[in-house]
């Protein structure tokens, strides 16, 4: 497993996978940990990054937050994880899904108790020309957010202000996985809608995930399948989860405490109308899992993940099945703009937009 890039400000986590930063001596943290980095990583200065926070464009090395604030002591925020892919031969940056990444952040900010500062025509606008101001000519991540800004104590929602910021990095893989990768069900429970809702896509809730993906990993696993509190299948800890059985496609349906993927939404549309499957969305208990012909995760970062093998049980022989494969190469065609019926899914980045210093 490894990252394409690691990111270098300051800080001394690992870099597994996702995304991870690199002590660089300019402020606190020790030296980089060499050994545990993968051969691959580019190291992306974080200083060259343009950011925009506080309702302006400015260097991310400028845009700081007090270590009291409430979203950083509280979890009090909710997030985004937007796609962008270069495509060299356009010369263009394809942005996936700024609409449904934005429509499900207002949804989330809302759950906490927030407005985002712009409407979402709006935010597609600035996040383009951001990305545009960048002069990315990489594939990329953006991660919006919007969080508790006071520098207080005191856990609540109410009469606390908000900030909102736009951070775009370049990105390649997630999760590397030729092969596929092996999934382990998770001693972790995720965290149900009664309790810290799923359905937002809320910072704090992410310690439901990371519980889930360390132990995985430490138990040899590449990803976790977390099961909601009931048992039924839930979904990993940053994807969705698909399972192909007799020429079904099912995945577990809103209720089972998962966030609401647009991916899965993408995934679902294309099954329907590309490949003319049935899809069924219905609670699924871990033991179908075993005896599936095909199981995927989806997901911004991840695209069309191929499961291996499940609590060390293959799937079906273990091999990518015909499904997956399908669908897979169709989302990568649609992401880099080569199914015109999808390119409503795009924002172009540079096309028609002047590039300001
Ligand atoms: N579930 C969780 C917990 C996630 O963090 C993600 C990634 N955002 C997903 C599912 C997949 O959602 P999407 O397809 O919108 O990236």
């Amino acid at each position: 497993m490894g990252a394409a890039f690691a990111f270098a400000r300051w800080g001394t986590a690992t870099p597994t996978d996702g995304l991870c930063v690199r002590p660089t001596g300019r402020r606190m943290g020790g030296r980089a940990p060499e050994c545990q980095r993968p051969k691959e990583t580019r190291i992306v200065d974080l200083a060259n990054i343009t950011v925009y926070a506080n309702g302006e464009f400015r260097a991310y090395e400028d845009a700081k937050v007090g270590l009291l604030t409430h979203g950083l002591q509280y979890g009090t925020g909710c997030f985004e994880g937007i796609r962008g892919y270069w495509v060299p031969e356009e010369r263009e940056l394809f942005l996936l899904q700024l609409r449904e990444h934005y429509e499900r952040l207002a949804i989330s900010a809302k759950i906490l108790m927030m407005r985002l500062p712009l409407s979402v025509d709006e935010l597609i606008e600035l996040t383009a020309e951001l990305c545009a101001r960048n002069r990315f000519e990489t594939d990329i991540y953006v991660r919006p957010c919007i969080f508790k800004a006071a520098e207080d104590v005191g856990v609540r929602l109410h009469n606390v202000p908000d900030a909102f910021a736009i951070i775009p990095i370049p990105f390649t893989r997630y999760l590397d996985a030729k092969d596929g990768i092996k999934a382990g069900t998770s001693s972790w429970r995720r965290a149900d809608d009664s309790a810290a809702p799923p359905r937002a896509k809320i910072t704090g809730l992410y310690v439901n995930s990371a519980l889930a993906k360390s132990e995985a990993v430490a138990n040899g696993f590449d990803e976790a399948i977390m099961l909601s509190h009931d048992g039924h299948v839930s979904e990993g800890s940053a994807e969705n989860i698909f399972m192909v059985r007799r020429g079904v496609l099912y995945t577990p349906d809103p209720s089972q405490n998962v966030l609401e993927g647009c991916t899965r939404r993408s995934i679902l549309e294309i099954a329907r109308n590309e490949f003319n499957l049935p899809v069924v969305e219905r609670s699924i208990d871990r033991s179908e899992l075993y005896g599936a012909d095909e199981l995927f995760f989806t997901g911004t970062a991840v695209g069309v993940l191929h499961i291996r093998s499940v609590d060390h049980r293959l799937v079906g022989d273990g091999a990518m099945g015909p499904i997956t494969k399908q669908i897979g190469e169709f989302y990568d065609r649609v992401v880099r703009g080569k199914e015109p019926a999808y390119a409503r899914w795009l924002t172009r980045t540079y096309a028609g937009r002047a590039v300001k210093a």
